[in-house]
């Protein structure tokens, strides 16, 4: 599809500037059965009717990564809701960036996204700025079995480019894993394009907080400059560690900004959904009370 899109914009560049927001529809449509065949959780019709857009880069495997972005609206307005300019007089609102399915085998991480995205039309969520990528390994959890790593058998969560990886990530794959090829860091810091994708976003977009999620493991996580979270619903505060080459290493060490990893109970079975809506609730009063609108 994109190769026909690069001939057409040579032959007509005003037919594929219309053509390129098809496509990326086309490529939702797809993206959104894939997700609605393999996660119960997941309506595909609801799915295509999201604001999704393909990002530049593709996984591995040639699959869209896929953002939704929800720009901040004004509270209580009566009217239309107004867009508040980021940048405008000074005033930038807060920004979140939470992201699903770093680990493909991790079902719950990405279906909670949308069950959280329902959400977003109330008015405390509105008042920021919110980046979505809830499946950032659509090739680990496509692939039959659903996988950990991705296309090219890398944990995404060890190949994020924090200054020790040359040094410790894939000494400690070696010492400390034995060579599980389910946490293989890859050959070099952000090899992957779905890291070196998300590096980008986080570049571009400034989130002042990211929130990345995961499973089984049942507690939260946190790293990062701000107040520690203690407890989400019934996941209490449990710092796992630093490790080479993981998201929370990169923003919350590296880059300073607070990274809160949620660490669902497990990969496969949703929590109950008031358990679902507790931890957002719970979130939600964490961001209100450490990060501005
Ligand atoms: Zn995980």
């Amino acid at each position: 599809m994109f190769r026909r899109l690069a001939l057409l914009a040579l032959i007509c560049p005003l037919c594929a500037a219309y053509a390129l927001p098809l496509a990326a529809q086309e490529s939702r449509g797809v993206w959104c059965d894939a997700l609605g065949k393999r996660l119960m959780s997941v309506d595909a019709a609801a799915c295509r009717k999201l604001p999704f857009t393909p990002g530049q880069v593709r996984s591995v495997e040639g699959r869209p990564l896929m953002l939704r972005d929800v720009p901040p609206v004004t509270p209580n307005t009566n009217a239309a809701p107004v867009k508040i300019r980021s940048g405008a007089s000074g005033k930038r609102a807060g920004r979140i960036f939470l992201i699903g399915g770093i680990h493909g085998d991790e079902l719950t991480s990405v279906s909670i996204v949308f069950r959280w995205m329902e959400r977003l039309n109330e008015p405390e969520p509105r008042r920021y700025h919110w980046h979505i990528v809830p499946l950032a390994n659509p090739d680990g959890l496509l692939a039959q079995p659903a996988r950990r790593t991705n296309g090219h058998g890398v944990d995404l969560n060890r190949n994020f480019s924090t200054p020790d990886w040359s040094h410790d990530a894939l000494a400690y794959w070696q010492k400390r894993t034995g060579k599980d090829p389910r946490r293989f860091p890859g050959k070099a810091a952000s090899s992957e394009p779905e890291t070196r994708w998300l590096e980008t976003e986080i570049e571009h977009f400034k989130p002042d907080v990211i929130v990345s999620i995961h499973a089984p493991y049942g507690v939260l996580d946190y790293d990062g400059p701000l107040q520690k979270p203690r407890r989400f619903g019934r996941l209490n505060l449990n710092q796992l560690g630093v490790y080479p080459g993981s998201l929370g290493n990169f923003g919350g060490v590296y880059k300073n900004i607070p990274v809160i990893t949620i660490e669902l109970p497990h990969a496969t079975a949703m929590p109950t959904v008031r358990e679902q809506r507790q931890i957002w609730d719970d979130m939600l009063a964490w961001i209100q009370k450490n990060i501005a609108p």
